[in-house]
């Protein structure tokens, strides 16, 4: 087996050889002619001429071998439920909701939005569009009606499924209201809506668009819905980025790039075998979700656990319990799941038979130092960071333990990933910068597959948003910043909107909060510039602390606030210390678990705090306002 840098270097270097052998990790109805059409770009199509079908690669192509073994196994601790469904049990539910979508006139190329909360239907919902090549936009149940509304606009979908409710953290939470508003809202009237009825949550069906799915199944049986084979460059999904910098984004993705890519990724980066247990505790309304819980572990013949909880309910033991119930042997969370299980007694997380498991993945947001070595030693397994977007689809930077076993570098990602040419550039110029400085995270032409095909509905957005940025050079921008070392490893400093400048210096605000990070009483931080008269602008952090009594008073306050500024300037220097250290006990996030420093940064600048759609709990901004009105 060759190693890292020769694997990497082919695939840039030789993309279509290396990837027409990827290709063939996956099912072709009819073979593709050309790896790579490079007649437009910067689009770029894989694979063409190809017909294939992401549900028949994830499901059916595994029955001959894998017709009884678990393919979805759905835990839930909202609802004190469980279920598994082999590979032949999937494939029928499947079909079912295949007919069903058939029955009310959904065909190739139209799109179905899912509204839903963590159960087997929104699987089945997903693969079964794939099958009959209808796209899918899977908003996530957690978003308001607002939010809802605009992606029915964006996306206009002929079917909604959706469902009564959701739960969290044991409270109910309606869908039906909401998505019902959303639909008076919207410009866009999708013909039916198709309701799975958990039963939690009473309501009324408007009477000619909306289908009970109880009914619907009963009407179906059991049929036979062959898939549709579709062009390789035919869209699967459309899904919206986070919004955590603005308006979200409609990434559309293709069918056979992004099926080559996922299976690659399973086996070369998450070291996945088939016929054991991944687990994702990520949401279906994620990327993450798509590509690994659904798409990623059942196209590479896995057992998937679909995890309808929090990571804290009933205890912070919960998915590690799960692993250890189900065997888990990749897991994957984010690095904000895991500071808050920080925050209980560790006493949860021990004493559980783990001995399936070989690695943890941890993608979504930067992965600080001590959170990483915190969790790697409580389950005593390699903790693996992986960077990435909604827009990629899977890693761009990580360490493909598949090839090559690289030593992880504290607190980097990794280094690129197959496909992926990754520059470090100057932010005017495009002009490569050297190892050691501070640029631009970009990817030249051609994004590998798998990578986000336009924007949906808008190929000129897709060409001024990501590949005008750089005067010299046409190259994707992922509004990152980044620094690579000699080696490659890549260091992510925050995103390009998230950076201060303090008296002529400029500071990723990342920086600071990893050096924050680092003194043992903080469980979270958030920093931000605020405009100051004097310097331009001001560093503010605004810390969670692990544990109350260190904030409880205003003498305790003082000394921490003392402590901390000083690991900052001891580590970074006077220039990086942040004006004012404030103590709250939540900070502002996306409902993905992102932090939300543009509205904490408006706030301090007493602006309107912008576009709030996407935030988790209105509460974290209260808390910012009232520390703020505190100190003043
Ligand atoms: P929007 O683009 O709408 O503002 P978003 O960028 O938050 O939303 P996502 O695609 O969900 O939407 O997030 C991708 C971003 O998350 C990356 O560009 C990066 O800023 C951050 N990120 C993801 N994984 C990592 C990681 N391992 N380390 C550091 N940052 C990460
Ligand atoms: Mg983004």
């Amino acid at each position: 087996m060759t190693g890292y840098r020769e694997y990497h270097r082919r695939s840039v270097e030789q993309p279509q050889e290396f990837w027409a052998e990827k290709a063939a990790l996956i099912d072709w109805h009819r073979p593709f002619e050309q790896v790579l059409d490079a007649s437009r770009k910067p689009f770029a199509a894989w694979f063409r001429g190809g017909l294939t079908n992401l549900c028949h690669n994830a499901v059916d192509r595994h029955l001959p071998e894998r017709a009884q073994q678990a393919a979805l196994v759905w835990e839930s601790t909202e609802v004190e439920r469980s279920r598994s469904y082999s590979y032949a049990e999937l494939h029928r539910e499947v079909q079912r909701m295949a007919a069903i979508l058939q029955r009310h006139g959904v065909q190739q190329g139209d799109r179905v939005l899912i509204y839903m909360p963590m159960i087997p239907e929104a699987v089945f919902g997903m693969l079964a569009c794939a099958r009959i090549g209808a796209i899918h936009s899977v908003v996530f149940g957690g978003f308001a009606a607002v939010s809802l509304a605009t992606r029915i606009d964006d996306a206009a979908p002929k079917l909604i499924l959706s469902s009564d409710a959701g739960s969290r953290a044991g409270r109910v939470v309606p869908y039906k209201p909401l998505l019902d508003e959303a639909i008076a809202r919207a410009a866009h009237k999708p013909e039916k809506v198709l309701m799975v009825d958990r039963g939690l949550h009473a309501f009324e069906p408007v009477a000619g668009r909306d289908l009970d799915h109880a009914a619907e199944s009963a009407a179906v049986g059991d049929s036979q819905v062959p898939c549709v084979w579709v062009d390789s460059t035919h869209p699967s999904y459309i899904l919206y980025t986070s919004g955590t910098t603005g308006r979200p984004k409609g990434v559309q993705r293709d069918t056979g790039g992004y099926a080559v890519a996922l299976a690659t990724s399973m086996r070369d980066i998450f070291c996945g075998r088939p016929g054991g247990t991944y687990f994702c505790s990520s949401d279906i309304g994620w990327v993450v979700g798509h590509s690994y819980i659904v798409y990623g572990p059942l196209i590479h013949g896995m057992t998937t656990v679909l995890y309808e909880g929090t990571p804290v309910r009933p205890d912070a033991g919960i998915l590690w319990r799960l692993a250890e119930r189900h065997r888990a042997q990749v897991m994957f969370s984010s690095p904000t799941a895991v500071r808050v299980l920080k925050k209980f007694d560790a006493s949860f997380m021990r004493d559980r038979d783990l001995s399936s498991l070989e690695r943890l993945f941890l993608a979504g947001e930067p992965l600080d130092e001590p959170t990483a070595s915190w969790i790697s030693e409580m389950l005593g397994k390699p903790v693996v960071d992986n960077y990435w977007q909604t827009e990629t689809g899977w890693p761009i930077l990580s360490i493909a333990a598949g090839v090559e076993a690289l030593p992880p570098k504290a607190g980097s990602p990794g280094v690129a990933m197959p496909g992926y040419r990754v520059s470090v550039l100057d932010e005017l110029s495009g002009e490569p910068v050297p190892a050691g400085h501070k640029g631009v995270l970009a990817i030249d032409w051609p994004l590998p597959p798998g990578c986000m095909q336009t924007v949906w509905g808008d190929d000129q957005r897709f060409i001024d948003t990501y590949w005008s940025n750089f005067a010299s050079r046409q190259a994707y921008s992922t509004f990152d910043w980044g620094v690579a070392d000699e080696q490659g490893y890549v260091t992510i400093l925050g995103r390009t909107d998230d950076v201060i400048n303090v008296a002529g210096h400029r500071l990723g605000t990342r920086e600071i909060e990893e050096s924050i990070s680092s003194h043992p009483a903080v469980a979270e931080v958030a920093v931000v510039g605020a405009a100051d008269e004097v310097k331009g602008q001001q560093a503010m952090a605004f810390v969670v602390a692990r544990d109350a009594s260190r904030t409880a008073d205003a003498q305790a306050r003082e000394d921490l606030q003392r402590e901390i500024m000083q690991t900052v300037q001891t580590q970074l220097g006077a220039v990086a210390r942040p004006a004012r250290v404030l103590f709250v006990s939540m900070l502002p996030k996306t409902r993905s678990g992102k932090l939300l420093r543009r509205s904490i940064q408006a706030l301090c600048e007493q602006r309107p705090t912008g576009d709030l759609t996407t935030l988790e709990d209105p509460a974290a901004l209260d808390q910012i306002r009232k520390a703020l009105a505190d100190q003043a």
